[in-house]
């Protein structure tokens, strides 16, 4: 059984565009997936996509519009989700404005055991609070420094550190390396992965980039304008993209042979992406895409199985 499903999300943003019409931002627009205990699912796509809007509307931040989550086979609502909240944690992009700049990091990783239970002394928090601290690589001597204190990537490890100790299984990473250099950028992706595998973690990986999710996940998804154009697993994703746009997102990462690179299939992304309030009709991706036919403009493409547990939303995949 799944430790989460998410079933035809929908999450809509109103927007008043005169005094009386309001039309909305369909941000997540029909989005269902799956990730099972101690699994990792990567979602890609550029900035405006939905895909940060999708990790705050399962833990509930956001109101969904329409759909269902369960988790751990219960259906989530605003009225239990409290009763989820130490289960399921998130680690946000930037850990300089997720930590407050007045609480020592002892505080900071201590407060969620503080809020769990009352009871607790502090001699316990404070052991729970070392542990957690070790997990990431940190240790005792950081416990009463401040935020201010620490590089970019060790104040990412404190905000995982704080994501741990009300032992979740599932976290949302949202986008948490995307602040830090690309040099440190490896090591929080390695302390992600050594905690899923010690703590059976089950992770919602989220990622602009495509070569920042490869390690780190078991299934891939891709996503453009509030749709999952594609998922599958992660390693078929990268030998055999099938939707225009997901092989254009791999022809932006460099390639170190040159022999590869050289036989790589090559879409360039040209143009923004649309005005999500006003997307284009039939397939969201066709002002950008170089494969685009009348059909693409009149029919939005269902998502077809292409194979075991690949899926994509074109008109031409497997065909182009
Ligand atoms: Fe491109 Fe048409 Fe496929 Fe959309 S459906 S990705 S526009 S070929």
């Amino acid at each position: 059984m799944s430790l989460l499903s998410v079933n035809n999300l929908k999450k809509y943003f109103p927007v008043k565009t005169s005094l009386f019409r309001t039309s909305y931002v369909k941000a997540v627009d029909g989005i269902s997936f799956s990730i099972e205990k101690g699994r990792t699912l990567g979602l890609v796509g550029e900035s405006g996509c939905g895909k940060s809007t999708i990790g705050r509307t399962i833990l509930f931040l956001y109101e969904p519009t329409g759909g269902e989550i369960i988790f751990d086979g219960n259906k989530l609502s605003s009225s239990n989700i409290s009763s989820y909240r130490s289960r399921m944690q998130i680690v946000f992009q930037d850990p300089y404005s997720s930590l407050n700049p007045r609480m020592t990091i002892g505080d900071i990783v201590g407060e969620p055991v503080s809020i769990q239970s009352s009871k607790i002394s502090r001699k316990e928090r404070a052991e729970i609070v070392l542990n957690q601290l070790k997990l990431v690589g940190l240790n005792t001597d950081h416990l009463n420094r401040y935020p201010h204190e620490f590089s970019g990537g060790q104040r990412q490890r404190i905000s995982i550190a704080r994501a741990l100790t009300t032992h979740p299984d599932f976290i949302v990473c949202d986008e948490p390396v995307s602040a830090l250099d690309v040099s440190i950028q490896a090591q929080v992706i390695n302390v992600f992965t050594e905690l899923k595998q010690k703590l059976e973690l089950a992770y919602l990986f989220i990622a602009h980039d495509l070569s920042v999710v490869r390690h780190i996940s078991d299934e891939i998804g891709v996503m453009y304008l509030g749709k999952m154009v594609e998922r599958c697993p992660a390693d078929e994703l990268y030998k055999n993209p099938a939707h225009p746009y997901t092989i254009a997102l791999l022809s932006a990462i460099p390639v170190p042979d040159p022999e590869v690179s050289r036989n790589r299939s090559r879409i360039l992304l040209t143009g923004d992406v649309p005005n999500p309030m006003n997307p284009p009709s039939g397939c969201r991706f066709r002002t950008r895409c170089s494969y685009a036919k009348n059909i693409c403009a009149e029919q939005e493409p269902e998502i077809k199985e292409i194979s075991a547990g690949h899926t994509c939303a074109c008109h031409f995949c497997g065909n182009l």
